[in-house]
This record gives C-alpha cells, sequence and structure tokens, in this order.
C-alpha cells in the first residue's frame, strides 16, 4: 500500500520493544531480485538454484552460472545472498540430467545426496559461487554471499560439503564465505546442537520438515491440510534447533513457506528465529505486522504453543493476537 511506501518499507523490521529480525526473500531467477528490494526485504535468504536453469537441456556451464549470479548481487550489492546448491530431485526434476526411477523419490536421491554423485556438477556450481565472491571483492565490495547444503541429514555429509568448497575457495583464493545448512530433515534438527558447533548458520526448510515429521508428502493432494506447519511436534524441532544455534552463536533462519504465515511469523520469531526468508510479495504484511507487535509477549506466547498437544490448539491459540500488541 502506499503507506507502506512511505512510511515502513524501509525501516528495519524491529518490535516495539527493539527486537531486530532479518525479513529476507525466497528467489529462484535473477529477475526475482530487484522486487526483494522494492518491497522492503533486507536480501535473499533463499535462491533456489535449481530453477536457475530450469528450462535448458544442458547442464549449465560455470560462465552461466557466473553470469547469473552476477546478475543478482549487482542489484544486491552487500546484502546477504543465501545461495542453496542444487536441489535437485524429489519434487525438483531437471531436464539436463536423468535421474533412474524410485520407489520414493522423497526419500531418494535428492540434494545433497544427488550432488554428491554428480561431483563435477556440483564442483561446477561451487566454482561459479566463489568466483562471483571474488569478482565483488575486487571491486571493493564485501561479500554478502552465502553457500547453504541442502538435505544434510548426517554430520557426514555437512563436513563432505564443507570440504569440498573449501577446496575450491582454497584453489580460487576466493574470498571466505560462511557455509550453513538447511534444517529439513529431522535428523538434523535432533542434532541440531553437533551441527551447530561446526556450521555458520542454519536455515530451517519447513515445507520439507514438516513432510518429513509427519510422514505426509508435501505434494499429495489429500494431505495437503494435514501437512501442517502448525503441528508443536515440527515446533518442537524448531525450538531445538534454535536452542542450539544460539548456544554456539550461529544465527537461525526459517525459510520455508510457513515463515509468511502471519500467525507463525510470531510464533517463529517467538521463538528466536531470527531471519524469516519469505517470497517478496510477502514481505509488506509481514514487516508491518513485526513492527506492531512486542517481543516479550512473541516469547510468552511462543512458550504456551509449545506445550501444546495438536496443531489445532496451536491455531486457536493465534487466533486472538491482540495479546501480542
Ligand atoms: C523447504 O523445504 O522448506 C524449503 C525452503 O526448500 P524447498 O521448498 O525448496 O524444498
Ligand atoms: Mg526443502
Amino acid at each position: 500500500s502506499q503507506a507502506y511506501e512511505l512510511g515502513q518499507k524501509d525501516q528495519p523490521t524491529e518490535t516495539l520493544d527493539g527486537h531486530r529480525v532479518e525479513l529476507v526473500c525466497n528467489i529462484a531467477q535473477p529477475s526475482d531480485t530487484p522486487g526483494v528490494l522494492a518491497n522492503g526485504g533486507d536480501g535473499v535468504g533463499l535462491l533456489r538454484t535449481e530453477f536457475l536453469f530450469e528450462s535448458s537441456t544442458l547442464e549449465p556451464t560455470i560462465e552461466e552460472q557466473v553470469a547469473a549470479l552476477t546478475e543478482i548481487v549487482s542489484c544486491l550489492g552487500e546484502r546477504q545472498l543465501v545461495v542453496r546448491t542444487a536441489d535437485i530431485g524429489g519434487d525438483k526434476p531437471v531436464s539436463w540430467l536423468t535421474m533412474p526411477a524410485e520407489e520414493n523419490p522423497f526419500l531418494g536421491v535428492r540434494g545433497i545426496r544427488l550432488s554428491f554423485r554428480n561431483e563435477a556438477m556440483f564442483n561446477n556450481q561451487l566454482e561459479a559461487i566463489y568466483r562471483v565472491a571474488q569478482w565483488q571483492a575486487d571491486q571493493g565490495i564485501s561479500p554478502g554471499i552465502h553457500i547453504m547444503f541442502p538435505m544434510i541429514a548426517t554430520l557426514a555429509e555437512w563436513r563432505k560439503a564443507r570440504a569440498m568448497a573449501e577446496a575450491i575457495q582454497i584453489r580460487l583464493a576466493a574470498p571466505i564465505l560462511p557455509l550453513g545448512i538447511m534444517v529439513e530433515v529431522p535428523s538434523a534438527a535432533l542434532l541440531a546442537d553437533h551441527f551447530a558447533r561446526e556450521v555458520d548458520f542454519l536455515s530451517i526448510g519447513s515445507n520439507d520438515l514438516t513432510q518429513y515429521t509427519l510422514a505426509m508428502d508435501r505434494m499429495h493432494p489429500q494431505l495437503a491440510s494435514e501437512a501442517d506447519s502448525y503441528n508443536p511436534a515440527l515446533l518442537r524441532l524448531i525450538a531445538m534447533t534454535v536452542q542450539a544455534g544460539q548456544a554456539h552463536g550461529k544465527w537461525v533462519g526459517v525459510c520455508g513457506n510457513m515463515a509468511a504465515d502471519p500467525d507463525l511469523a510470531c510464533l517463529l520469531v517467538g521463538l528466536g528465529v531470527s531471519e524469516l526468508s519469505i517470497s517478496p510479495a510477502n514481505v509488506p504484511a509481514i514487516k508491518t505486522l513485526l513492527r506492531s507487535v512486542v517481543y516479550s509477549k512473541l516469547q510468552d506466547k511462543a512458550q504456551r504453543a509449545l506445550a501444546l498437544p495438536d496443531a489445532a490448539d496451536v491455531r486457536r491459540l493465534y487466533a486472538d493476537r491482540t495479546d501480542l500488541l
């Protein structure tokens, strides 16, 4: 609205009692980037790189990837850009990679598992990312690029991905970039205290974390309404992850769809999530809302939500938001 344009758009996302939240965006294409800033986003919390070359029939070259990322950072400057390495498989096939049929693609070779089985592809992607960071640094711009690995289920996977990224960074003498993981497999949330020691940041993928926690296919037409991110089981995994991050001084974000739901955004911030990554179109509503509430009240309410037994109870608790103002 015009009021947002004139008033809050360029203000920080800060509660009435001064608690700051990073409000960033999920994007899939360079052309999405101007909308991040136009809507008042602080940066990009999730670049879904598997969509960058969706229509291409050949694997993207390093140069093509560099060009796409350069276009994005040219718009963002030093702002945060979390580049997620290719999360191919499951619900996201690409035309340039033939994947064997699987009984259960969501439980199969997807995300980091697929990258490890296509090492040249993974290394090319990492090289493109570091080259763009180097290009920024050469211009005196401090890169805001972060690298994030999808579908991490074990410490061994994280350590292998980190080692591969570091090898490229060293070979190119490129800037060191923060490295983090998606927390979207229950095992990663349950072991968050171990991960938090080693990673630079944790970003909760609530779409997959909901599906894997409840064992409900996120694409299933009959289960869509039951695969519900209000479920306290999911909230407890999120709370565990936040506590682990806080204990080790690492930021914890949420980049799944739940972060764009006004009630759940309040709940997540109340649990201590410090970054919400949502689509650019949702930024004005969430920023306006978070600027109207009191953090200490968000915290109290979130603790009450954690103790509830069912999603419906959490929904009922948040049906009235006046106690947050
Ligand atoms: C998620 O799983 O919540 C997420 C952000 O990743 P994607 O939706 O791309 O799987
Ligand atoms: Mg996911």
